[in-house]
This record gives structure tokens, sequence and C-alpha cells, in this order.
């Protein structure tokens, strides 16, 4: 036996390109790896998971950030639930600007900002790929923004700004307990979070 290749056939389970605007999820491991590649660069990246065995324990933005001491998720940062477990881990990141702060975008916020009626947003595609799982609208909590580019000054001001991410830049997160994974390849056209045009981007899950 080749254990070689037996090693490298196993590693990798599932690889999909996200199409521009679409969600997509996941039901993954503890163990398993999962790395999301921004493919054309500019593509924000919203992301939420729940625990696959208990979905009403989820990511949890306050405790994240408390346990990292840092708004910015990195290589290095654990996504806490809101019991203050680890669900997942950052160990690769090929970016280093991602957001904890800004959440979602929805139609309801784009008509507010932008003056814009039923645009697609990410908060649509969580309520349609969560349903999946059997998780409603009131399981759209704020979420991680994988690409996003939100700058926060000393005074507290924030904004969103064009994406620092390229063709290729990509994030890996080791699982630390069973999750279900979900994205949104966020559909924004009206401010720069995703260069203004969306792209599809790519999943990887290795296990
Ligand atoms: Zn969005």
């Amino acid at each position: 036996m080749d254990d070689d290749t037996t090693a490298a056939t196993a590693t990798e389970s599932r690889r999909e390109v996200v199409p521009a605007e679409r969600p997509w999820s996941a039901r993954l491991d503890k163990g398993d790896r999962l790395k999301i590649t921004d493919l054309h660069g500019a593509q924000a990246v919203d992301f939420l998971c729940f625990s696959a065995e208990m979905p009403v324990e989820r990511y949890n933005a306050a405790n994240t950030i408390k346990l990292a001491r840092t708004i910015y998720v990195g290589k290095g940062v654990t996504l806490y639930s809101e019991l203050a477990r680890p669900m997942m881990t950052v160990t690769a990141d090929t970016c280093g600007s991602h957001d904890t702060l800004a959440g979602c975008c929805s139609s309801q916020i784009n008509a507010v900002r932008y003056g814009v009626e039923n645009t697609p947003s990410c908060r649509d595609n969580f309520i349609s790929e969560m349903a999946r799982w059997c998780l409603g609208p009131g399981d759209v909590v704020a979420n991680v923004n994988f690409f996003m580019n939100v700058p926060v000054d000393g005074e507290g001001a924030i904004g969103i700004a064009p994406c620092l991410s390229g063709p290729g830049d990509y994030v890996e997160l080791h699982c630390d307990m069973p999750v279900i994974a979900v994205l949104s390849n966020c559909p924004q056209r009206h401010n720069p979070c995703s260069g203004c045009e969306p792209t599809p981007v790519e999943v990887v899950i290795s296990r």
C-alpha cells in the first residue's frame, strides 16, 4: 500500500466553488479543516457556525472578541460559542483582514443606507441556507466577515473600506467541535466590501 497516496486522497473530501452572491453550508466533524479562498480578490464572505450536536449553541462575537482580546480575526484566533466553548480556530490566513463588527448586509439596511429596495443580501442568503438545517431567521446572529475590511479608529469610528484580499488569498479553520458551517458569498454592490462586483469563492473541506 502506498501510504502517501492514501493520505493524499483521504485529506481532501470536498471542493466546491461558491458562485458570486450565493450561500453554502456543510456539516464538519471535529478535526476537519475548512479552507475558504477568495478566488478573484476583494470578496467578503459572511460566516456563521453552529454546534452540529446542539445547534442552539452558535458562534458568539462578544465571547470571541473578549477571549481573543482583539476585534480582528486572524491566524490563531478561536471562534467561541455563547457557552464559551471553542468552535473553530483559524490555522492559516494570507489576508490578515477579517471583521467581527459589521454583521451581514440585508435588503432592509440597504434600503436605509442606500435607498435601494429588494436587493440580494447575506441575511436572505443565511435564512435560505440555514433552513436546510432547521435553523430560522432568529438564528442569524452577528457573524464573522472574512476578507472584509472594517477599520476602527481611536475614537471608535468604523467604516467599510475596500477589501485587502487579493486573488487566491485564503483562511483555513480547524474544527474544535462538530459544526454546521454556513457562509454567504456577499452580494453587496453598494459599498466596497465585495469590490462592488461580487465574485466566486472556493471552499475545501479536509479530514
Ligand atoms: Zn453581504
